[in-house]
């Protein structure tokens, strides 16, 4: 038997899941190489569920068929326990590891799961009502499935604890920052992923002043210095910041007081608009979906991307004065990692910080992709989170 950590991240539309293999000394770096891996998809619609064994053969397929459009996580996450209980033959499930998106004030790093934890997390569902309601679902059904399983929740917010109260603070009245009204931040598991691969690109410019841009479906950007958060985009909640697939980002809040006054929207109505209908496909019109919009010969999806790119350099160059200056930007995530034409619309922006990319190697998707000779090192990352919450996990049990 081998031991293994299954990693759970559990979204609205999104199951993944992976197991890697458990090694006995908690300073062990988590082979990245999973033993079994996928995702269901489509949760709300028509679940699919897609899977690859530690051989990369691909395990797809349409058992998910029987569910639908009201199938609940829940049920779903109990199907998939089951189904990765008889593919992961041979395989010991030590432990597993759950991304959970909102820690708040008091969860400042990975923690082992108990009752009084989860009751804890339930009262932060208000300040994550889109992701935290799931992530608690998939822990409350391994509970269910195996009482005596250790679980371990990994935090998008901990990363960022390390900012400065000036960093956190908004321009309310204190008594709402004291009820914890405050940036917290968000993608922290990602960017501490990037945090430790930096030295291994950068050596000793990895301690210096670097900006990581995570941009997927959502979207946000980190500023590094000594590879610890400083500043980051998105705030309360994971609205904030960068236009994303479906979110605007950054509003002024007079636009939300005069859609609830003068149009005499609901605030449920206000919250789908803002963070369901906005972002990419609100401005395009077409899709959420970058690869779409940029197959598309659409004026308003060129517009879409083009806002995106505006926006996206806007909040890097914000960023840079809280670094007193940049030496290095990273991309990572989906469109990170794969568009040549975001990053470079994105750079040419920056060209009067000093930023010059090298369009061939920008092409190439992966390491340093600036010119020689650029004021500014850009590279791209891929990301990983689920090793970061295997690595979490695998520490806890050994401690515990
Ligand atoms: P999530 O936030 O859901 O984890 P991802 O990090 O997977 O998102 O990123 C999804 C985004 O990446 C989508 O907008 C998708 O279109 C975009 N993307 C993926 N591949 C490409 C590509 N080759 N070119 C442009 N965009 C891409």
């Amino acid at each position: 038997m081998t031991d293994t950590v299954l990693v759970i991240n559990a979204g609205s539309s999104s199951i993944k899941f992976a197991l890697y293999r458990f090694a006995l000394n908690k300073m062990a770096r988590i082979q990245t190489h999973a033993f079994l891996s996928g995702k269901i998809v489509n949760i709300g619609q028509c679940p699919k569920l897609y899977a690859l064994d530690a051989n990369g053969a691909d395990l797809s397929n349409n058992d998910l068929d029987v569910f639908n459009e009201k199938t609940a996580h829940e049920e779903l996450i109990q199907w998939l326990l089951d189904w990765i209980n008889s593919h992961a033959q041979g395989y010991k499930i030590k432990g597993v590891g759950h991304r959970v998106v909102h820690g708040g004030r008091d969860f400042l790093t990975a923690t082992k799961l108990t009752v009084n934890v989860v009751t804890h997390l339930k009262e932060l569902i208000p300040l994550a009502p889109l992701h935290q309601p799931h992530n608690l679902a998939a822990i409350e059904a391994i509970f269910n499935w195996a009482p005596e399983l250790p679980q371990v929740a990994c935090f998008d917010t901990s990363f960022h604890h390390t900012q400065s109260p000036l960093a956190q603070l908004f321009a309310l009245p204190r008594e709402y920052s004291d009820r914890g009204i405050i940036r917290y931040g968000f993608h922290g598991l990602s960017y501490q992923y990037i945090a430790s691969c930096l030295p291994e690109y950068l050596g000793t410019l990895s301690e210096g002043r670097v900006i990581v841009a995570h941009l997927g479906n959502g979207a946000s950007m980190c500023a590094l210095k000594q590879r610890k958060s400083v500043a980051t985009t998105m705030g309360f909640t994971a609205l904030d910041g960068l236009i994303m697939g479906q979110r605007c980002g950054s509003l002024d809040a007079g636009v939300v007081i005069h859609l609830l006054r003068h149009y005499k929207m609901s605030i449920d109505e206000v919250d789908h608009l803002l963070n369901n209908e906005s972002g990419l496909l609100g401005v395009s019109g077409i899709s959420n979906d970058m690869k779409i919009l940029e197959q598309s010969n659409d004026p308003q999806a060129k517009q879409a991307i083009d806002l995106f790119c505006y926006r996206a350099a806007r909040e890097l160059a914000s960023l840079v004065s809280t670094l007193n200056g940049l030496d290095v930007i990273v991309f990572t995530a989906g469109i990170g990692e794969k568009s040549a034409q975001i990053r470079e619309q994105i750079c040419a922006h920056l060209a009067w910080l000093g930023v010059a990319l090298d369009l061939k190697e920008n092409r190439q998707h992966n390491g340093v992709i600036s010119q020689v000779d650029s004021k500014i090192k850009v590279l791209v990352i891929p990301t990983n989170e689920e090793v970061v919450i295997a690595q979490a996990t695998q520490k806890i049990l050994i401690d515990h």
